[in-house]
């Protein structure tokens, strides 16, 4: 079978697209390598998705896939391995067959970026995690820390601090990059120390992570920090190298596509996080799906 619009990634922006596609009466298949809802797993309270007060990663990202299937989309977990994005029709290629479809819409999202520092590669899943929401209850009555400062630490470090004795806040410079009210929260929270201006120059631990080398950019004092755990929270980075060639992609390796989410190649859109964008949330990923879906499906502008 040829479908219509085969999705790849079963983020907010690939089930979004998968519900509009649907509901445009085209045929679509999703194909997601590990689990449904993207990043917003990672997440353990949304509270500004338009509509919803709160609500709590897994909770979406359930519901957006009970969404999909309930109106009959298929989604299938399986992890694409080639692509013949240029090809018509267009093929992927998973280890259990290969798919071809008229247009692809590349809804891949991205991936957590690493501190880079020695001891983090070595001690991972040993202490060193990067999901407070999947591995914090394992840290519950222990001191643990985490690292950045934008909104991702913000909302683990509250999150952290509901199960761990206390939670070290750890950013490079004097000022958070997330939004403030997540900010003055964590301000507020007793059991959680900020370190400012402070970087993780090692994870120390033989089997498991016991400290954290650290230090002052502004003053050069070096100290070492007692911890079970640390929570790596250093923002996003594309995942396109596989696309590389057959789509344009940015100085950042990001998907160059604008708001009607067209890529360079005819008949492939990019959506979400994967694209070139300003701003990277659920509510934006949500509608770069429908526009996405519409846009392929020939009929963009025609709500149904
Ligand atoms: P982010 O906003 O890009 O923040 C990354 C943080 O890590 C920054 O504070 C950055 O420092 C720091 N950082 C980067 N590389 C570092 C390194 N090598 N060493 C130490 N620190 C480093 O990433 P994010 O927090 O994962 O959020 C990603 C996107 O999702 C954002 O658009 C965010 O708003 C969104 N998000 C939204 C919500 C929400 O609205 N509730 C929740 C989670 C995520 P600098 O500040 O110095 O650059």
């Amino acid at each position: 079978m040829v479908y219509d619009i085969l999705i790849l990634g079963g983020g907010p922006a690939g089930l979004a697209a998968a519900l509009y596609a649907k509901r445009a009466g085209v045929s679509v298949l999703v194909l997601e390598k590990t689990i449904y809802g993207g990043q917003v797993v990672n997440t353990p309270t949304v509270e500004n998705y338009p509509g919803i007060q709160t609500i709590t990663g897994v909770d979406l990202a359930m519901a957006l896939h009970d969404q999909v299937t309930g109106l009959g989309v298929e989604v299938r977990m399986e992890e694409p391995l080639s692509y013949r994005l240029d090809a018509d029709p267009k093929v992927v290629t998973t280890a259990k067959g290969s798919y071809e479809a008229r247009t692809v819409i590349l809804a891949n999202g991205v991936k957590r970026r690493q501190l880079g520092c020695p001891g983090e590669e070595r001690l991972a899943g040993r202490g060193v995690s990067y999901c407070a929401t999947c591995d914090g209850a394992f840290f519950a009555g222990k001191e643990t820390a985490i690292v950045g400062g934008g909104n991702t630490a913000l909302e683990d470090a509250l999150f952290l601090s509901n199960h761990c004795t206390r939670v070290h806040l750890i950013h490079r410079r004097d000022a958070f990059r997330g939004s403030d009210i997540l900010a003055r929260a964590v301000e507020k929270r007793e059991n959680i120390t900020i370190h400012y201006d402070t970087v993780v120059e090692e994870i120390r631990g033989e089997d498991r992570v016991t400290s954290l080398g650290l230090k002052n950019v502004k003053t050069g004092e070096e100290t070492d920090l007692p911890v079970a755990g640390v929570f790596v929270a250093v923002g996003l980075a594309p995942d396109n190298g596989a696309f590389a060639g057959q789509v344009e992609l940015d100085q950042a390796g990001y998907i160059k596509a604008g708001e009607d989410c067209r890529t360079s190649l005819p008949g492939v859109y990019a959506a979400g996080d994967t694209r070139t964008k300003a701003v990277r949330q659920i509510v934006t990923a949500a509608a770069d799906g429908a526009v996405a879906a519409l846009g392929a499906a020939g009929v963009a502008g025609t709500v149904k």
